[in-house]
C-alpha cells in the first residue's frame, strides 16, 4: 500500500468529539495496523535526515499524549534521544513552561530544563497540527533550552484552520493535509 492509502485506510473521522461541531481525526486504527505504522514512522523520520539519508537530528520531541506515540519510534529510528514534552505538572524535575491560548481558556506544557544539551538539533512530532498553538509553544520550549529546532512533522496537517500560518517561517511537514 502506498503511504497515502495507509492514511485513509488509518485515520477516521468522529462527529461531535470532544464537542459538538468539531470532527475529530481518530488515529486509533492505523496505530493498530502493523504495517501502516512502520510505514508512517520510516515517513516521519524521514524529515530528521539529509538528502544522503543521514539522521541530522540528536533529539526527537514529543507532544502529550499522542505524539509521544509516534515520537518514540522515530527517536529510535534516527539513533536520537527521545524528549517528552508534557502538560503542565506532569515532569518530576525542574521545567521550563509555556502557555498559548485556546479556543476556551489556556494550556500550558512544559519540558525539563536539562532534557537537551547545548547546541541539539531536534525534530518535533505531533499527531496532528490544527491551529497550531501546541506546536507553536514547544518551539519556545526547545529554544529556551538552547537547542536549535530544525523542523517539525505531523502526520495530519487541518488546513482550514491557521496551524501553517501561525508557524510562518518554520519548517513544517504533513505526510497529508486535509
Ligand atoms: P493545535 O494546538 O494545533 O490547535 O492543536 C493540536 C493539538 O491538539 C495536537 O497535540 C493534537 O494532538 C490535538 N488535536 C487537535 N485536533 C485534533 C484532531 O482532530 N485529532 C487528533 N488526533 N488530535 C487533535
Amino acid at each position: 500500500r502506498s503511504l497515502e492509502q495507509v492514511l485513509a485506510d488509518g485515520i477516521r473521522d468522529i462527529p461531535d468529539y470532544p464537542q459538538a461541531g468539531v470532527v475529530f481525526k481518530d488515529i486509533t486504527p492505523l496505530l493498530a495496523d502493523h504495517t501502516g505504522f512502520g510505514q508512517v514512522v520510516e515517513a516521519l523520520a524521514a524529515v530528521g535526515k539529509d538528502d544522503d539519508g543521514r539522521p541530522v537530528v540528536d533529539k526527537v520531541v514529543g507532544i502529550e499524549a499522542r505524539g509521544f506515540i509516534l515520537a518514540a519510534p522515530v527517536a529510535l529510528a534516527l539513533g536520537a534521544g527521545f524528549v517528552p514534552v508534557r502538560k503542565k505538572g506532569k515532569l518530576p524535575a525542574a521545567t521550563y513552561e509555556e502557555s498559548y491560548a485556546l479556543e476556551y481558556g489556556e494550556a500550558t506544557i512544559e519540558v525539563h530544563q536539562d532534557a537537551f544539551a547545548p547546541g541539539d538539533r531536534v525534530l518535533v512530532i505531533d499527531d496532528v497540527l490544527a491551529t497550531g498553538g501546541t506546536v507553536e509553544a514547544c518551539l519556545r520550549l526547545i529554544r529556551r533550552c538552547g537547542a536549535e529546532v530544525l523542523g517539525t512533522a505531523v502526520l495530519l496537517e487541518l488546513s482550514f484552520l491557521p496551524g501553517r500560518k501561525r508557524l510562518d517561517g518554520e519548517a513544517v511537514a504533513a505526510l497529508v493535509t486535509v
